[in-house]
């Protein structure tokens, strides 16, 4: 077969003048760090979410945390997450020396499955931490129904969602205590490294706000322009996550652009969808009406042991690359990883679904700078690939 010139990367950001352009304006104006781009991120980035606050941050890691600190979680508690995740989603919990209660995954979504989550809890859950994977909504009808009658609260790891979308999840707007969005640079919007925590509760929003910058009661900015002045006090020994201005710039173009980089996401979910479905060697992604198509995660269907179906996919890997194509796997299951099996004496079997299904999960390009031809060529590739394996 044809093999494509160039390789084509798993992921670029999309990025033009109306980035140079707000960034120019921040490096020209003086104020370089957290200031008034920050502020504009926040209160667009609130609006285009529907909440009724938005904290910039240098990372979604550091929401995370900063929003696990507001609801209190102390040494000893526990916090009901799904292994199929990133590192940051416990890691934000082990800060606190709480434990990460695992719960199995839906086999169909990669999702937390819900229906695993009651037996999980304990008089020592302290909250729920679900992951909207891929930018695939989580079952929050269900986790806030568990959470309220628990009494517990609910923090949404959404470093995948779509932030134009999400807010059509929650058309009542959402009760969780607070969301947690990531701009990675291969995340659905992008400041290079940054994040947001954004919450309806006004307490929850003003803890995060000063443990972002050293636990102070008032922010720099306030502090040296004509208006503000010199005293501060420090109220907690917090952290140094403020976003700079130089970030926000660049989120504030990205996030006039997330509707039109979805829509391209979506065409592109959409010609691998009627690419691969009824190919017996292959198994789309669940679909659905308000997916943030951060992912696409393929599935392989193999058969043998769960052994060979892993070789089967690090071949497919190989194959694609050989091909010019660039892939990715999401995730290693946490629960594999040398740190949580020795800390808690897991092995692979414990969160079975998890285990067999990131065996042959392989994620696909998908992104808005992608050109037809680009889209063609991983059809092409995966194909041939899987009609060879
Ligand atoms: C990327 C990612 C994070 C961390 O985001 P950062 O902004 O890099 O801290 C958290 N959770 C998930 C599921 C992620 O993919």
């Amino acid at each position: 077969m044809k093999q494509r010139q160039a390789f084509l990367p798993f992921a670029l950001p999309d990025i033009d003048g109306s980035e140079l352009q707000e960034v120019k304006e921040a490096l020209e104006s003086g104020w370089i760090t957290t200031g008034p781009k920050v502020k504009q991120f926040e209160s667009e980035f609130a609006a285009v979410v529907g909440a009724k606050h938005a904290v910039a941050v240098n990372s979604c890691t550091a929401a995370m945390h900063l929003a696990l600190e507001a609801i209190a979680v102390q040494s000893g508690d526990e916090v009901i997450t799904t292994p199929y995740t990133f590192a940051a989603t416990a890691e934000v919990i082990r800060y606190f020396d709480a434990k990460p209660v695992f719960v199995d995954i839906d086999p169909v979504t990669f999702n937390i499955n819900v229906d695993r989550i009651e037996e999980a809890l304990s008089p020592l859950t302290k909250a729920i931490l679900p992951v909207h994977i891929a930018g695939y909504p989580a079952d929050m009808k269900h986790i806030r129904e568990i959470a309220a009658r628990r009494g517990i609260a609910v923090i949404e790891d959404a470093a995948h969602a779509d932030p134009g979308t999400f807010s059509k999840w929650n058309a009542r707007g959402s009760d969780s205590a607070a969301v947690c969005f990531s701009f990675y640079a291969t995340k659905t919007i992008t400041t290079g490294e940054g994040g947001m925590v954004c919450t309806n509760d006004d307490a929850i929003a003003d803890r995060c706000r000063i443990m972002a910058l050293h636990g102070i009661s008032r922010d720099a900015w306030k502090r040296y322009t004509a208006e503000g002045n010199w005293f501060y006090e420090i109220t907690a020994p917090g952290y140094k996550y403020n976003m700079t201005d130089v970030a926000a710039a660049m989120g504030l173009a990205q996030l006039r652009k997330s509707d039109r980089m979805l829509a391209r996401r979506r065409e592109i979910a959409q010609a691998y969808d009627r690419a691969f479905e009824g190919n017996s060697r292959l198994q789309i992604p669940n679909s659905h009406i308000l997916h943030g198509w951060h992912l696409y995660m393929l599935r392989i269907n193999a058969a043998g042991g769960l052994s060979t179906v892993g070789d089967v996919r690090a071949r497919f890997v190989e194959e694609l690359k050989s091909r010019n194509i660039g892939t990715s796997v999401h995730f290693i299951p946490l629960h594999i990883h040398p740190y949580y099996r020795e800390m808690y004496g897991y092995t692979p079997e414990d969160f079975p679904v998890a285990y067999s299904e990131y065996l042959r999960e392989i994620s696909l390009p998908i992104y808005s700078k992608m050109s037809d031809r680009d889209v063609q060529d991983v059809v092409d590739a995966v194909l041939d690939v899987a009609d060879n394996l």
